[in-house]
C-alpha cells in the first residue's frame, strides 16, 4: 500500500509532543520571544499576539513597538517588555525567537526591518499577516526566510505568495510543494487548517467558525512564537500551536456562542486547552 502524504492530527499525537514544565525551571528555560507586531490603528493585533504568547508558556517576551505604543503595551500587557520599532534592527537579534507580521503595515521602513530580521535571525522565525504581504510584494525575500521557519497565511495571503490556484485541493498541494521548495513549515489556515512540511500535509480538526473574527490569526502567531521559543521543533510547534489554538476556541464555546466568540476568549481558554495535553 502507498504511504499517504496526508494525515490527521490527533490528541494522542499532540500529547506525545507536549513537553511538561520542569520542576527546576526558571524563566530562562523557556526562551525569549520577540514579537514585531502592531502599528497605527492595529495595536490590537500586537496585544492579542503578546497575550497569547505569554499564555503559551514563553519565559520572556519583548515586543517591538512604535514608541507611542509603549503606554498601550505596558498597561495592557504588563508582563511584556518593549523596545522601539525604529531601533529593533540594531538589537542583538540572536537571543530572541522572533514572531513578526500582525498589524505592522507595509510601509518602507517596515520592509527594511523585515529584511534585517530575515538576514540576522539565524534561526527559524514565525511570519504572518503583513510580513507575508511584504514578502509577496518583494518575492526575492522568499529565499531569505531561514530554514525551519513557520509561515501562517490564510488562503488570500497564500495566493499572494505562491500564486492563484484553481481550487482548494490545488492550493493544498501547492502548499506542500512550496514547503519543500523553501524548507519552511506552511500553515494554510482555514476550517481544516493544513500544516505542510517536507512534502507531507497534516490536517487539523480543532477550531470552529466562531474564530472567523479579526484577531484570531494574531492569537495563533503569539502561540507559535511561544512554542518555537520553548525549543519545540518547527513542525511540532506548528502542529501543536494550530491544535491548541482551535481547541481553546472550542472550549470557549462553553460560555460563548459562535457569534459572540472573540479572539480574547481563545486566549482566556489556552489554560484549559494545555491541560488536555497533560
Ligand atoms: P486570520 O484570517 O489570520 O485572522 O486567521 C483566522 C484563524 O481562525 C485561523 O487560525 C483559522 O484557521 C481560524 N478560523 C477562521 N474561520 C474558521 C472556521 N470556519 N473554522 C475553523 N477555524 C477557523
Ligand atoms: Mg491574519
Amino acid at each position: 500500500e502507498e504511504p499517504s502524504d496526508w494525515e490527521q492530527v490527533t490528541l494522542p499525537l499532540m500529547q506525545s509532543f507536549y513537553k511538561p514544565r520542569q520542576r527546576f525551571a526558571h524563566k530562562g528555560t523557556y526562551g525569549h520571544a520577540l514579537l514585531v507586531t502592531g502599528n497605527k490603528g492595529k495595536m490590537g493585533a500586537s496585544l492579542m499576539a503578546a497575550r497569547a504568547c505569554l499564555r503559551s508558556g514563553v519565559g520572556l517576551l519583548t515586543v517591538s513597538t512604535p514608541e507611542w505604543g509603549y503606554p498601550v503595551l505596558q498597561t495592557a500587557v504588563p508582563e511584556a517588555m518593549t523596545i522601539p520599532r525604529d531601533s529593533t534592527a540594531k538589537e542583538d537579534l540572536s537571543k530572541y525567537t522572533i514572531g513578526a507580521g500582525p498589524g505592522i503595515g507595509t510601509e518602507k521602513d517596515t520592509l527594511a526591518l523585515l529584511e534585517q530580521l530575515l538576514q540576522h535571525a539565524q534561526k527559524p522565525l514565525v511570519l504572518d499577516a503583513d510580513a507575508l504581504n511584504l514578502i509577496s510584494e518583494n518575492q526575492q525575500l522568499l529565499q531569505y526566510i531561514p530554514a525551519g521557519s513557520i509561515i501562517s497565511p490564510h488562503p488570500k495571503e497564500f495566493e499572494r505568495l505562491f500564486g492563484k490556484q484553481p481550487d482548494d485541493f490545488a492550493r493544498m498541494q501547492r502548499a506542500i510543494d512550496a514547503s519543500r521548495e523553501h524548507s519552511i513549515v506552511i500553515i494554510l489556515k482555514g476550517h481544516y487548517t493544513l500544516t505542510a512540511f517536507a512534502g507531507r500535509g497534516y490536517f487539523n480538526a480543532t477550531g470552529n467558525p466562531g474564530m472567523a473574527t479579526g484577531g484570531s490569526g494574531d492569537v495563533l502567531t503569539g502561540i507559535l512564537t511561544a512554542l518555537l521559543a520553548q525549543q519545540y521543533e518547527p513542525l511540532q510547534a506548528a502542529l501543536l500551536g494550530v491544535y491548541i489554538h482551535g481547541l481553546a476556541a472550542d472550549l470557549a464555546l462553553k460560555n460563548q456562542s459562535m457569534e459572540s466568540l472573540l479572539p480574547g476568549d481563545i486566549i482566556e481558554h489556552l489554560g484549559q486547552a494545555f491541560k488536555k495535553l497533560q
